[in-house]
């Protein structure tokens, strides 16, 4: 008999091909198997006893990577007989689509890499059927070598017979190469390639140097992170004065010297997704001081490809090789990572000691993916590479749509047949450059997944560049644009991930989005569900004066707070900021001249920070809140017992204290203790007015592990279900997720 077997799910690029026929040449199942773009289809010859064995075996061994979430089986008509098993060539059909995203190198490869008789010995591209890139090299469905930027490089022919023979580790691995066929790594401006450019980069690191390190998703800048001039001389390079730096470690055993790691989080960090993970540092670290400063926590990785392996094992003269290297994204502030030569020439060429770059083409960016912890659940800060662009499943979706997501963290989203689908990571789209990658982005995963948008998604802000895309995107296809509130979006991709359809308490907390009245909002209590959002109550309401200014001088926030003190009295002591700053800002705030209304969570954090003697100017998004928390997770001072009513009296208290000479630590843990009180409390009174049982966390405030984690304990406690964000991001790099879900509501 013949069976036509469909088989849906995460089945491209992952082996599932080699793996089938294998399957079926020890089951004697006779016919073909194809990938078809959205499915991989198979013909089995063979009796309906047999045909039940060898699909419980698929079920049962499918490749790791890989992932079946439907298998549709027909009976055929005995149209011809087949000899033998053969996996055939791809031909297109329409239908939902899974990429997958890029996999980092196994450990069968990393042997062979390391391995003196393996004709891969030090190659740099060394991949196979399990690992290597995806995502970033493909230009089109379905996955074949000729639809990837690999198509430049024609196999050898000892690659084609691994490629062509079932029994190989790399039998139709799309980006197979070797020494002999593949990409060739070279150092710009130089004639220095192969193993030579490796050497030369391992003496540049260990010297002190920065290098730019041309990789999956884009270029890295590295250097020694147990350097301090030359962390030192990346910071004023980059004109990053204090952002932490991910740290790329040689091994588990290198992080583990350095920083306490869970279970957990070791599971993470050695997964085929290899991201960034924010680990606890140890006291007695060895990493440079001005790598992560003012911080408890550092971001560790380990390395995910051939190369990063190269560089930190390679065999020569070099015996004190760092074992823990600073990686951080090659780009200018605010601007996507360079992936291209030109452009890393551009952006980092007059600081750089070298450029170490390839001749293999990034077709689509990828930043690395930063998770964090709260207990052992994962907390996603961004999604990126080695999971977009993988979809999460929502219930009720059917449309096409493109939910373009927010201005700052940018991904969006593009959503099909209860698929969401959100991009690798874009960053803020507040500049020229960062629009053009957006709309290229969007092309580009338009094309790959086969979506041709039936509706456009934005948020509310009038100012935003992403919206303004999304209004053109919607002109051009001549498709309706629709607009979200901005923490209602929040909440859905809360909502959304947790699958939730019911009604919920959403409490979205963040820096800024803009309100249905024109206000700042940022400190919102919603009822709501998947159609309708309700704003029942919010952090009590202050003056934000001083516009743009407003969010990175933290000062200013705790101004506007200080009401009922001395103002001029206050800041003296504190020593907040100089007297000009002080009657200038007081100026604005009494004549209500550059002001808005805010309930933004954000600001009390900055304002907070800032009379705490913690951060008063921050140099980047967000220092001000982790710094806080950083101070309050060390304190082992007792905190005061009180319980201050609302923000503005918490805000109040901690003032007066600080007067009063409290210490500093203990007030930090004080603050997000009284937060968590506080939110839990509202929605104790939400509960009793409106009988809604379960709260939905989300919004970038959330992204603190240690609020999150009071506030989901004190919510469970007071008899909630609370839903968090995990594997999206409850910061704005989620929003698009939550835009997706709401089209998909009605
Ligand atoms: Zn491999
Ligand atoms: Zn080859
Ligand atoms: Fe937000």
């Amino acid at each position: 008999m013949t069976f036509n077997i469909k088989i849906f799910g995460i089945v491209q690029g992952v082996g599932f091909r080699p793996f089938v026929s294998r399957t079926a040449d020890a089951f004697s199942v006779r016919g073909t198997v194809a990938n078809k773009g959205s499915y991989v289809e198979i013909i089995a010859q063979t009796s309906e006893n047999i045909l039940e064995k060898f699909l419980a075996a698929i079920k049962k061994n499918s490749p790791p990577r890989s992932n079946i979430l439907k298998v549709d089986v027909t009976k055929t008509f005995d149209e011809k007989n087949f000899a033998d098993f053969q996996i055939v060539d791809s031909e297109h059909e329409i239908g939902d689509i899974f990429v997958s995203p890029d996999i980092a190198i196994c450990e069968k490869c990393a042997e062979e890499l390391f391995d003196k008789k393996n004709r891969r010995y030090l190659h740099p591209f060394i991949n196979c059927t399990a690992c290597g890139p995806r995502l970033t090299i493909l230009e089109n469905m379905p996955y074949d070598r000729e639809r990837t930027s690999m198509k430049n490089f024609p196999m050898c022919d000892d690659c084609a017979e691994e490629y062509f023979s079932p029994t190989s580790r790399r039998y139709d691995a799309q980006p197979i190469c070797c020494n002999e066929c593949g990409p060739k790594i070279f150092l710009l401006n130089s004639n220095l390639e192969g193993h030579d450019a490796i050497k030369s980069v391992r003496k540049i690191l260990v010297d002190g140097g920065v290098v730019a390190i041309k990789g999956i998703g884009g270029f890295h800048l590295a250097c020694d992170a147990k350097n301090f001039d030359a962390v030192q001389r990346l910071r004023n390079s980059k004109i990053r004065p204090t952002k932490p730096f991910a740290v790329m470690f040689k091994n588990i055993s290198a992080v583990e010297s350095e920083c306490v790691v869970t279970p957990a989080q070791k599971k993470i960090l050695d997964s085929p997704q290899k991201p960034i993970v924010l680990l606890q540092k140890k006291i007695c670290t060895t990493i440079a001081g001005n790598v992560a400063p003012q911080i408890n926590r550092l971001g560790a990785m380990l390395p995910y490809t051939p190369l990063h392996m190269l560089i930190f094992s390679f065999p020569d003269e070099i015996k004190n090789f760092p074992d823990a290297l600073v990686m951080t994204s090659g780009n200018p502030s605010g601007v996507p990572i360079s992936i291209d030569d030109d452009d890393a020439q551009k952006n980092f060429g007059n600081f750089c000691d070298v450029i170490l770059t390839n001749d293999r083409k990034i077709l689509l960016r990828a930043d690395d993916s930063v998770m964090d912890f709260i207990g052992d659940e994962p907390s996603m800060i961004r999604r990126s590479r080695g999971y977009a662009p993988l979809p999460i499943f929502f219930e009720g979706n059917k449309k096409s749509v493109l939910a373009i997501g927010g201005e700052l963290k940018n991904t969006f989203c593009l959503a099909k047949n209860n698929l969401l689908y959100a991009s690798p990571y874009i960053g803020d789209v507040g500049n020229l450059q960062s629009v053009d990658v957006l709309k290229n982005s969007v092309r580009r995963m338009c094309d790959l997944l086969e979506i041709s948008p039936k509706i456009i998604i934005c948020d509310k802000h009038p100012r935003y560049q992403s919206s303004k895309v999304a209004a053109e995107i919607a002109k051009n296809l001549d498709v309706p644009l629709v607009k979200i509130q901005h923490h209602y979006a929040h909440t859905l991709s809360c909502m959304a991930e947790n699958n939730f359809h019911d009604e919920v308490i959403g409490v979205a907390f963040d820096g800024t989005g803009y309100g249905d009245d024109g206000t700042i909002w940022g400190g919102e209590f919603f009822i709501c569900d998947m159609k309708n959002y309700l704003r029942v109550s919010h952090l009590e309401k202050f003056l934000q004066a001083g516009g743009d200014k407003s969010a990175r001088e933290c000062w200013r926030s705790a101004i506007s707070l200080m009401k009922n003190f001395d103002v001029d009295d206050v800041a003296k002591k504190l020593n907040l900021t100089s007297p000009q700053n002080i009657s200038a800002q007081k100026f604005l705030l009494e004549n209500k001249l550059n002001c808005v209304e805010s309930t933004s969570c954000g600001r009390i954090f900055d304002a907070v920070s800032a009379v705490l003697g913690i951060c008063a100017v921050a140099t980047y998004e967000g220092e001000a809140a982790m710094k806080l928390q950083a101070v309050a997770e060390k304190s082992f001072l007792p905190a005061p017992t009180s319980l201050p009513s609302d923000s503005s009296a918490l805000f109040e208290e901690i003032l007066t204290r600080r007067l009063e000479g409290w210490d500093v630590g203990a007030l930090a843990k004080f603050f997000h203790e009284s937060l968590a009180e506080i939110i839990s409390a509202e929605c104790e009174k939400i509960k009793s007015r409106h009988g809604i049982k379960t709260v939905a966390l989300s919004g970038g405030v959330f992204q603190n592990s240690l609020l999150t984690g009071l506030t989901a304990e004190k919510l469970k406690l007071r008899g909630f279900k609370v839903l968090l964000n995990k594997m999206i991001p409850p910061n704005d790099g989620g929003i698009c997720i939550g835009q997706a879900a709401f089209v998909n509501g009605d």
